[in-house]
């Protein structure tokens, strides 16, 4: 096992992977930006080191300062969290070199994932079902055009090498087609350094479900159950769940084989997330492989009781996986991503300084934040304030905890997301499990929020 981990991440997760690093014994190094020095990880760290400037690219992506930082402190392994460099195959192949554990997938499988045109490639040559469209990017306007005569309109196009949600163009007629590729391509080459763009079927009314993977590396590869997390806001999470309330007992056993699959032929190792778009009729489709640790693992952590993070050092460190190959899973879970943007206002930023802070307790609620009273939210980074996470019997106590715990969260200062989460939760659609990915847009009015 490890000796010093060092954390290659700030806010939530930071605080998070150092709490399951102090259980397992395991000493840790945290960076930070000169935004970040009285942030919470750099507080509850063994160690702690600054990197940098406030952004990102000169501090939590600054390859060289990170390294020097592992080797100055001299750590066993890195742990980057998600987003940053977490899915950086330059990155986990540095830390190769220099002999420093990359908690994480090989280099060659994130490279192999984090081109989506390629992943989707390899999948339907793997028989698992892909989203009707382009086989590899797109050379040409013909050839585009030649996908939307097979497929039909609409249409979707999407960087190969993007993610976050961005990068996506839903297109309805020959001429939108023909406007928006060449746009797409240079956005992409511009956001992603890479203008690679292919083209699926735009699905009318899918849900998102995705499937938490562990694998070893010594041929055990794990699958934790479902999360639906067909609550989105301009192909944002906001709200997942686990199980999903639409997935029966057959269409899970049918997910879990093709996520099982998907994480073998891609020579996986480490926790990844299979993600699928399932339409109405329980066809399922493979959309990507997200190679970390998701924002939203505690609602699987919560069913499973399993720590995903202690279960990512354990096998990092060439340990063997002792679950059983389907773990059991208990009650329903439910995250709420409290963002500090003002859902009334078109979820606009509102970072600052936090006034009061009382977060929410009681059975069956988890909350992961980084935040406090007297804190300040820096401008530099994504909204993430606090995840709040309710367990259950069943998904009606879910929902009922959850409301129970947003109504006592205290948050002044900042406007947050928390008025938009208690309307979700109150809308019928919602209570009766019909969510689809354009849920929000369509049942929850945000001209009657009040935050
Ligand atoms: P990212 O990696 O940027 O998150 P994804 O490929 O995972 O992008 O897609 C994010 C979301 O975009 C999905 O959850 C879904 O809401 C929407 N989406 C993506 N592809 C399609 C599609 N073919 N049809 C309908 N919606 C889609």
């Amino acid at each position: 096992m490890f000796n010093k981990i060092l954390i290659a991440n700030r806010g939530e997760i930071a605080v998070r992977i150092i709490r399951t690093c102090r259980e397992l014994g395991i000493r840790t190094a945290a960076v930070y930006s000169e935004a970040d020095r009285g942030a919470l990880h750099v507080r509850l760290a063994d160690e702690a080191f600054c990197i940098g400037p406030a952004p990102a690219r000169d501090s939590y992506l600054n390859i060289p300062n990170i390294m020097s930082t592992a080797e100055l402190l001299d750590v066993d392994a890195i742990h980057p969290g998600y987003g940053f460099l977490a899915e950086n195959p330059h990155f986990a192949e540095i830390c190769q070199d220099c002999r420093i554990t990359f908690i994480g997938p090989p280099p060659e499988a994130i490279e192999k994932m984090g081109n989506k045109s390629a992943a989707r490639q390899m999948m339907r040559r793997a028989g698992i079902p892909v989203i009707p469209g382009s086989d590899g990017p797109i050379r040409d306007e013909a050839q585009a055009l030649a996908v939307a005569r097979e497929t039909g309109f609409p249409l979707i196009i999407k960087a190969a090498a993007g993610g976050g949600g961005r990068g996506m163009r839903v297109v309805h007629t020959r001429e939108d087609l023909r406007r928006h590729l060449s746009a797409a391509q240079q956005e992409a080459e511009a956001a992603f350094g890479n203008g690679a763009v292919y083209i699926e079927k735009y699905l009318e009314q899918p849900r998102h479900v995705e499937v938490q993977i562990l694998a070893d590396g010594r041929g055990t590869t794990v699958a934790l159950g479902e999360r639906d997390c067909s609550v989105q806001r301009r192909h944002q999470k906001l709200l997942e769940e686990s199980p999903s309330p639409a997935v029966s007992a057959r269409l899970r056993r049918a997910l879990v084989r093709a996520a099982v699959r998907a994480a073998e032929v891609a020579g996986y190792v480490n926790a990844g997330t299979v993600e699928f778009l399932v339409d109405s009729d329980e066809h399922f489709y493979f959309m990507e492989m997200n190679t970390r640790i998701q924002v939203e693992h505690p609602v699987t952590e919560m069913v499973t009781g399993i720590d995903l993070v202690k279960e990512q050092i354990r096998i990092a460190a060439g340990e063997r996986l002792t679950l059983p190959r389907e773990p059991e899973t208990r009650g329903h879970a439910i995250e709420c991503r409290v963002n500090a943007e003002d859902p009334a206002r078109d979820f606009a930023p509102s970072a600052g300084p936090i006034t009061a802070f009382v977060p929410p307790g009681g059975p069956g609620i988890r909350v992961d934040t980084h935040a406090f009273a007297g804190y300040t939210i820096p401008p530099h980074y994504d909204s993430l304030v606090a995840k709040v996470i309710a367990w259950g019997r069943d998904r009606d106590e879910a929902i009922a905890r959850m409301q129970r715990a947003l109504g006592e969260f205290e948050v002044r200062g900042i406007r947050t997301t928390i008025p938009f989460h208690l309307a979700v939760l109150d809308n019928a659609f919602f209570r009766r499990g019909e969510v689809y990915v354009n849920f929000v847009q369509r049942r929850i009015d945000l001209s009657a929020l009040r935050s």
